[in-house]
């Protein structure tokens, strides 16, 4: 690890969005430092073996699509550090001070780039873990959904991205779709709710209300889901269900706790932003990708932010005063 400790720009989080944004800064010619608080770069992304919806490339791993931004950003002189949490970043004389889990070691920057992203939330069932290895348990039907054609899923929840994306499943791909959730009532906007039980008349779709999702019970190869066990909540009574994979719809969490003392978050956690130049209510610090209030959540759209922020900083450098944003009275929060 190189001993230098001051850097023109510190992006927080090596995921697509902080990769993206060091490709920009790193190829400006600044000093570009991104802490990782994971042994590897990559984020969320590392996570799946398909893309197929990041444009240029018509599929792509995870793994490979994070070893070429990693080549490309090192390439042009930005430094990763890796197992790096960030724990606070105070003000200090002009500077950004930034504590790690290391604690003996600080940085100081210039700028900063947030992008820290968010986790989907697990409900951390019995075999969840083991079959979201197998990519047989998903979070996000815009990533996963095409992998399920002619297949039947249980998709868990009751806000309107569980009812959004339960009608978006079963009628573009979907052979079946049951959903689940553990109230009578859902949590949706009427008119969600209204459009699922539309598309529950012509798509194959079985509304099981109230019940709870128990147990996904993997395969003997441990490779694809032989079953799920789900429970009704008024009886007690089990099910078992064959399902080909399970979509969870229970939220996300975004990784800013750590965050609240150097700027103010939405009742979400989420970054709130200008949404046109990912700038925060605080001068010098950037927001990109998941962890941003109303971030699309996927890939392109984080490395889009990336730029946008790094892009920014030109403008900065030239004029540290004429920072100019009110992002920060939103009052709708969460991710999209
Ligand atoms: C299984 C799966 C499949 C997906 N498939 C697709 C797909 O096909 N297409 C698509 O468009 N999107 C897909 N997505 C979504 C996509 O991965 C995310 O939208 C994208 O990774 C967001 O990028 P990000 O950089 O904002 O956040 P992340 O990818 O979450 O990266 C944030 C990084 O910051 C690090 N970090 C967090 N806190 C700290 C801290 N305090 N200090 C230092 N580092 C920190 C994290 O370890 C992480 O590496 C998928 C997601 C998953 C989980």
């Amino acid at each position: 690890m190189s001993s230098q400790t001051h850097y023109d720009v510190i992006i927080i989080g090596a995921g697509p969005a902080g990769l993206a944004a060091a490709l920009y800064t790193a190829r400006d010619r600044y000093s570009t430092l991104l802490l990782e608080k994971n042994g590897l770069p990559g984020g969320q992304i590392m996570l799946t073996e398909h893309i197929e919806n990041y444009p240029g490339f018509e599929k792509v791993g995870g793994f490979e699509f994070v070893e070429h931004m990693k080549a490309q950003v090192t390439n042009f002189g930005a430094q990763i550090v890796t197992n790096q949490a960030v724990t606070k970043i105070t003000r200090d004389d002009g500077k950004f001070v930034i504590e790690t889990n290391h604690g003996e070691k600080t940085f100081t920057t210039q700028a900063v780039i947030l992008a820290p992203g968010s986790d989907y939330r697990q409900l951390n069932l019995p075999g969840e873990a083991q079959m979201r290895q197998a990519t047989r348990v998903s979070y996000c039907a815009t990533c996963d959904g095409a992998f399920y054609k002619d297949k039947h899923v249980l998709t868990i929840g009751g806000g309107n991205t569980a009812v959004e994306d339960t009608v978006y499943l079963a009628t573009r791909f979907c052979q079946k779709t049951t959903m689940i959730h553990r109230r009578r009532e859902f949590r949706a906007q009427k008119v969600l709710v209204e459009e699922l039980h539309a598309a529950a008349k012509e798509h194959n779709i079985d509304v099981k209300l109230p019940y709870v999702p128990v147990e996904i019970v993997p395969s003997a190869d441990g490779q694809e889901i032989d079953h799920v066990k789900i429970k009704n909540v008024e009886t007690q009574a089990v099910e078992e269900l064959k399902v080909d994979g399970v979509f969870i719809f229970a939220g996300m969490v975004p990784n800013t706790k750590w965050l609240a003392e150097l700027l103010p978050l939405d009742e979400h956690g989420y970054i709130p932003a200008d949404p046109v130049t990912m700038k925060t209510c605080t001068p010098g610090v950037w927001v990109a990708g998941d962890c941003r209030q109303h971030a699309a959540m996927q890939l392109a759209t984080a490395t889009g932010d990336g730029v946008i922020a790094a892009m920014g900083l030109r403008d900065y450098f030239r004029d540290p005063s004429a920072w100019s944003v009110q992002p920060c009275e939103e009052e709708n929060g969460g991710g999209y």
